[in-house]
């Protein structure tokens, strides 16, 4: 019977001396999947290294790919506009996504944002352990039901349970809501205006149990 491979992970790839700039450093030239032919560069978490809120996404969008930040795209404006109106600092926050690369496939001139598979999901974990192991947050918040269902398990579903504070191993409390990239995507005015305000919602929740 022929042995099953060994799925490749980026475990090896973390440093033991743990800090925010040696996982960066360690996670830019990760090739634990194959994903890094398709992205410019790997896009690592950015924020304060003892945040008391961690936003974990799904994975780096165009921009993001581009420019090597998280969230600094068009959801991401949505995101930093929507965080504003809840009274949270984005500098006192940490962001980051379940998967550092962009996977995207073409579509005439532009790349379009495809979803990751378990085993890139799988493969990326340990950066994203890592990073919660350093920061520690008090609460986790999974943007979207990728990031919450890498994060809560697969039967876990965003439009039931979001804006809910949840007990969970990884942190003291995590907190699932929508994506802000969903926002961006709504079919009129009307629903996104209604979405964005649901947002908020769920982030002036977090604001008032971050005090
Ligand atoms: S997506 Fe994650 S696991 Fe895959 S190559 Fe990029 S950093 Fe490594």
């Amino acid at each position: 019977m022929p042995r099953r491979k060994t799925e490749s992970t980026a475990a090896e790839l973390v440093p033991e001396q743990l800090s925010l700039p040696s996982l960066k450093d360690a996670a830019a030239d990760c090739r634990a999947c194959d994903l890094w032919k398709k992205g410019t560069q790997t896009v690592f978490g950015d924020g304060r290294s003892r945040a008391k809120v961690m936003f974990i996404g799904e994975q780096p969008g165009n921009e993001e790919d581009l420019t090597g930040k998280p969230f600094v795209g068009p959801a991401g404006r949505l995101f930093d506009n929507a965080l504003e109106e809840a009274g949270i600092d984005r500098k006192q926050t940490y962001v980051t996504n379940v998967v550092k690369h962009f996977k995207w496939e073409p579509r005439g001139k532009r790349r379009i944002h495809k979803k990751p598979n378990a085993q890139e999901i799988a493969a990326c974990r340990p950066w994203l352990e890592a990073e919660i192991a350093l920061v520690k947050p008090k609460v986790i918040v999974a943007l979207g039901a990728t990031a919450a269902q890498a994060l809560l398990g697969p039967q876990f579903r965003v439009t039931k349970e979001r804006g809910k504070f949840l007990e969970s191993t990884l942190a003291p409390y995590v907190m699932a809501t929508v994506h802000p990239s969903s926002i961006l995507r709504a079919p009129d005015d009307e629903t996104r205006h209604l979405e964005h305000r649901r947002f908020v919602d769920d982030l002036k929740k977090l604001a008032r149990a971050l005090k």
